[in-house]
């Protein structure tokens, strides 16, 4: 029969107290293991926690360690919390792209459901899988059961080639050619050509045969999709990768990242890798954040030092000024003592050699002082000296730090590519004017602008020859904007432009200079002239509108002049009105 006894005291409360502390103790360095890999900061505090308790650190060394991995684990959390939420931002942006498809209506349902579970508080890590499950069955649903239409958001843009079912095949050659010898021709030829071949293009990357995409046998639609955009995703991804900011630790994983993307990724492994990218930048990112508390810490450290150099020079000084008013006395006394004997004198010898010894003496005193005084000035300007050293030393490193931020800011508020403002550094202009524009009126004009067939130049001459055609292009119409105006690259081949101080009817004229210039400009590869034009929606400001209303105007009138044969300038039918 067993002698466990279910109501028996069990094993570990009848030891004595060492005992279950002994327990505790190992209980804990294990439960710090299996808390591990969740943030490299408390990976830190943990690992001390974990040597202070296996060298048996006693308790207040233990209770020191405390308040700092409180810390971490409360900056762990939040970091985890802010992930999270930025996941559920991005799958409910999923979703709502998804439902913009109009599906079929059980789809539409299921999304809606899926959507309002994404709101449930609880572990999203945990339901993940299945959430991805549940997307990926709902987009398939989504684009194999509904009509195609034309193209609506940058998801059916990216994912569902409804575009080229109703459009007409895109040829190059089909394109509008301008007329060659008009007078409108006249500007190109005060322009030099732009010739793709002549732009240095890495040796190892031939840029008129690019490989065709790689799609093959029996895979779904989805992935069908996926893999005609899959050579730019993982071209995005390498460079993405070779512009990041990592850590030098992160090397190996980086690089294990660049070489699976560049082997090829389909389109399941695409989530891994985009998971595995956010995770190095969202750790790079906290990791620079420790590293400038640290410099602050550091700092702090050098001014108190900084502080208490000032302070024993000042005592130095009240010390000498002290020293100086005794000394002054004592000089005082000597000279009163010696006049007195003067006085009282009626030897001239004894008087002489009285006079000597204290004249001696006081000589000494002076002597004696003024060494002390050089001694103390010494010691005062080393002090000064290497304080002047160490606020040298500080301004350098705070230089440094803040043009490393100044560069961090800018970066990512710069596209790569063309050079022009990101969405990121977009969206902060167009807030800019449009509080400006709220406060002060006026006119305010808002522009998008779409390179028409780009993805047909792609597909002829390969991605690099499309970069160059987006370079040039940023290149041509920023040269033609005004200086008031902004332009920043939107995405992809879209580009955004905000004109201050325009009225509808001077934006027109100077949006169809801007069409008509991108039309008449020599773009060539391998000396034959590739057309380039583009679509251009605009709008204006107009009282109680949000900056998002006016973006969707100037991106429908896009949409309009794509629909009208493309290659042309169509203002918004609302201001129009209005
Ligand atoms: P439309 O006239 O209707 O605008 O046709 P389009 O071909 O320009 O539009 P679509 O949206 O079908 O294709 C845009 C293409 O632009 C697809 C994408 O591969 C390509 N693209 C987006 N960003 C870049 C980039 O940075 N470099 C290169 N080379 N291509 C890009
Ligand atoms: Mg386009
Ligand atoms: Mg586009």
């Amino acid at each position: 029969m067993s002698d466990i006894h279910p109501f028996a005291p069990d094993s570990a409360s009848s030891r004595g107290p060492s005992e279950q502390e002994e327990l505790l103790k190992r209980g804990l360095v294990r439960v710090s293991i299996a808390a591990d890999g969740i943030d490299p900061l408390l990976d830190r505090r943990l690992k001390e926690l974990r040597n202070a308790l296996r060298s048996d650190a006693p308790p207040k060394m233990l209770s020191a360690l405390l308040p700092d991995l409180e810390r971490a684990v409360l900056a762990a959390d939040q970091t985890r919390q802010q992930r999270s939420d930025d996941v559920r931002a991005l799958l409910k942006k999923l979703i709502r792209q998804l439902q913009d498809q109009e599906p079929p209506t059980d789809t539409d349902k299921a999304l809606r459901a899926l959507s309002k579970q994404l709101d449930a508080p609880e572990n999203l890590a945990l339901s993940m899988p299945r959430l991805l499950r549940d997307l990926t069955q709902l987009q398939a649903a989504t684009f194999n059961g509904t009509p195609e239409r034309a193209p609506a958001g940058l998801w059916s843009r990216l994912f569902n080639k409804s575009s080229e079912a109703t459009d007409p095949p895109t040829e190059i050659s089909e394109l509008p050619e301008a007329p060659a010898d008009s007078p409108a021709e006249q500007p190109a030829a005060e322009e030099p050509p732009f010739n793709l071949q002549a732009q240095p293009v890495p040796a190892d990357i031939d840029i008129a045969c690019e490989a065709p995409a790689k799609v093959s046998g029996n895979i779904s639609g989805e992935e069908q999709s996926y893999s005609k955009v899959a050579a730019h995703i993982e071209s995005i991804l390498l460079n993405l990768l070779s512009e990041i900011q990592l850590l030098d630790q992160q090397e190996a994983e980086s690089q294990r990242l660049r070489d699976q993307v560049g082997k090829g990724l389909n389109w399941y492994e695409l989530t891994v890798a985009l998971e595995a990218l956010s995770t190095l930048v969202l750790n790079a990112q906290q990791s620079r954040q420790v590293e400038f508390e640290r410099y602050l810490k550091q700092l702090n450290q050098r001014l108190s030092q900084f502080q208490g150099n000032l302070e024993e020079a000042q005592n130095s000084y009240i010390d000498s000024l002290e020293e100086g008013r005794s000394l002054e006395g004592a000089i005082r006394g000597e000279v009163e003592v010696l006049h007195e004997d003067v006085r009282e004198a009626d030897d001239l010898n004894t008087l002489k050699a009285n006079v000597e010894a204290k004249l001696s003496a006081l000589l000494s005193k002076v002597d004696q002082a003024r060494e002390l005084r050089d001694k103390r000035d010494d010691q005062v300007s080393d002090r000064l000296k290497t304080m002047v050293e160490r606020i040298q030393v500080m301004e350098v490193e705070a230089q440094t730090f803040r043009s490393h931020l100044e560069e961090q800011r800018q970066q990512a508020l710069i596209d790569s590519l063309t050079g022009l403002p990101n969405r990121a550094g977009l969206q902060k202009r167009m807030n800019e004017e449009y509080e400006r524009w709220q406060r002060y009126g006026g006119q305010l004009l808002l522009v998008v602008l779409d390179v028409d067939h780009f993805k047909s130049i792609n597909d002829r001459f390969g991605h690099l020859a499309g970069d160059k055609v987006l370079r040039l292009i940023s290149m041509q119409v920023s040269r033609r904007l005004r200086k008031t105006d902004y332009i920043g690259r939107f995405g992809g081949e879209e580009f955004v432009v905000l004109m201050p101080g325009t009225t509808l009817d001077q934006g027109a004229i100077a949006l169809e200079e801007l069409r008509s210039g991108i039309e008449g400009s020599p773009f060539h590869f391998k000396n034959e002239r590739v057309p380039v034009t583009i679509s251009i929606g605009y709008t204006q400001f107009c009282t109680s509108d949000t900056l998002d209303n006016v973006f969707e105007r100037a991106d429908q009138a896009m949409y309009r002049a794509k629909e009208q044969g493309r290659n042309r300038v169509v203002q918004d039918t609302h201001t129009a009105v209005a």
